[in-house]
């Protein structure tokens, strides 16, 4: 099987400023294709470091990504040591230097000789356009291996791995076919599925396996297949897809890789109804995820982040006294802040959350990590009290998805009323 090695460098990423999010994104894409990911390095901008891992790992991988070190100041030297590890030199890649020049020109700033330098390149590589930057991608073949080195910035990586790398590895090597296959669970932890599949994970052939991915009360199970004939693996998974999807029928939220939230919005886009959101502990992040999706306003009202206690009176209309005798956490206050956002935006659904996040503000009766969430229609109100026992930004995370899961309940339930 190809193998292959993610090199990042940069020192941002050894001092923790920076988090290498560029070798998750680059394993992921290779693993698509049915590369297999050996090794991931990050080092400093050093040039002996990084003539040091090009060495070693070019002796034991086919593939040798490399991102970061590509800017034009003094401290990113990537190309400099890439033009020495493969004995060649510097020049100015025509096409590279045009689109330094586009890219001055539209944002209408004068092009300085360290901009230019952006285009020069070691005369040994084939280069690779970058549309959304000034520094392009190289490709590079020495002894059977070949070495890409791509800039650091996040979105640049991404659009130079998806429009080149991806195509031309596909095109040059000889892969081995792979499948993915996905699904997603909710209310159920990963042991009491993992007891449920035993057999089905002992039974499964030497090339298909199973994998347990949980997160927020939901776990993901994913089967990957590898094999040598595409058609006759996707055949194979399909079938043991089909048995696994039956055997957590109870759990399934859907058979594909999507998230929760996109997730919700088809089941209100298919409906034809819409979402409002009344949120005080979440500060608006139930609505961001809705609407992260485009075409969102199909299913989305509008969000009130009702923080203060006068923002929960004055515009969702809860009593004064309600607040005052149970508190803003509490079943009495959730309750009619989502009998007061489904009024307010018109909405066909409404969900509320009402917690403390942490660190601070949890007491003995209340502790941190309490959420009061609701969720409604018109006539009725489904509310439920939990408590998370994460930091607080995972506790809003928690929160969030738990809450779209309960509409995503309470819809289907009322499907069967
Ligand atoms: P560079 O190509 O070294 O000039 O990197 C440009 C920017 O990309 C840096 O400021 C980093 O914030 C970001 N960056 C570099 N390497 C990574 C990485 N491995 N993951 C995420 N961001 C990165
Ligand atoms: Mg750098």
């Amino acid at each position: 099987m190809t193998q292959a090695t993610i090199i990042t460098i940069g020192d941002e990423l050894l001092i923790g400023q920076t988090i290498d999010t560029n070798s998750a994104f680059i394993a992921k894409e290779l693993n698509g294709i049915g590369i297999w990911v050996k090794r991931r390095l990050a080092i400093g901008d050093v040039q002996e470091e990084i003539l040091n891992a090009l060495t070693t790992e070019s002796k034991a991988c086919d593939v040798v990504i490399i991102t970061g070190g590509l800017g034009p100041t003094g401290d990113d030297i990537t190309k400099q040591v890439l033009a020495e590890y493969f004995n060649a030199e510097l020049r100015v890649d025509e096409g590279a230097l045009q689109n330094v020049k586009d890219i001055f020109s539209k944002l209408n700033r004068p092009l300085t000789e360290r901009n230019s330098k952006q285009a020069e390149v070691p005369d040994a590589c084939t280069v690779l356009p970058n549309k959304t930057g000034t520094a392009p991608g190289m490709w590079f073949e020495k002894q059977g291996v070949i070495y890409v080195s791509l800039p650091g910035v996040p979105h640049e990586m991404v659009g130079l791995m998806q429009d080149s790398v991806i195509p031309k590895l596909k095109e040059q090597l000889k892969l081995q076919a792979i499948v993915h296959k996905t699904l997603l669970t909710a209310g159920q932890g990963e042991s009491t599925i993992a007891d449920a599949l035993a057999d089905f994970e002992k039974n499964l052939p030497e090339h298909i396996k199973l994998a347990y991915l949980p997160a927020y009360g939901m776990v993901r199970l994913r089967l990957t297949g590898r094999g040598d004939n595409m058609q006759l693996l996707e055949q194979e998974t399909a079938q043991q897809f089909d048995q696994l999807k039956d055997l957590v029928k109870d759990w399934m939220v859907i058979d594909k890789d999507m998230p929760l939230e996109e997730v919700v919005g088809n089941l209100l886009v298919e409906k034809s109804k819409f979402v409002a959101t009344a949120e005080s502990c979440t500060g608006g992040y139930i609505a961001h995820l809705i609407t992260a999706k485009s075409g969102a306003s199909t299913s989305f009202k509008g969000s009130v982040v009702c923080y203060a206690n006068e923002a929960k009176e004055n515009v969702l209309g809860v009593a004064h006294g309600t607040i005052i005798k149970y508190g803003a956490v509490s079943e009495e206050t959730i309750i009619e802040m989502a009998k007061g956002i489904v009024y307010v935006m018109n909405a066909d659904y409404a969900i509320a959350t009402s917690g403390i996040m942490g660190p601070k503000g949890g007491t003995p009766e209340k502790p941190v990590g309490t959420v009061w969430i609701a969720v409604a229609n018109k006539e009725k109100v489904v509310s439920k009290k939990y408590v998370f026992r994460f930091d607080r930004k995972r506790n809003i995370e928690q929160t969030a998805l738990t809450s779209l899961n309960m509409l995503r309940q309470f819809i289907l339930q009322e499907e069967k009323e």
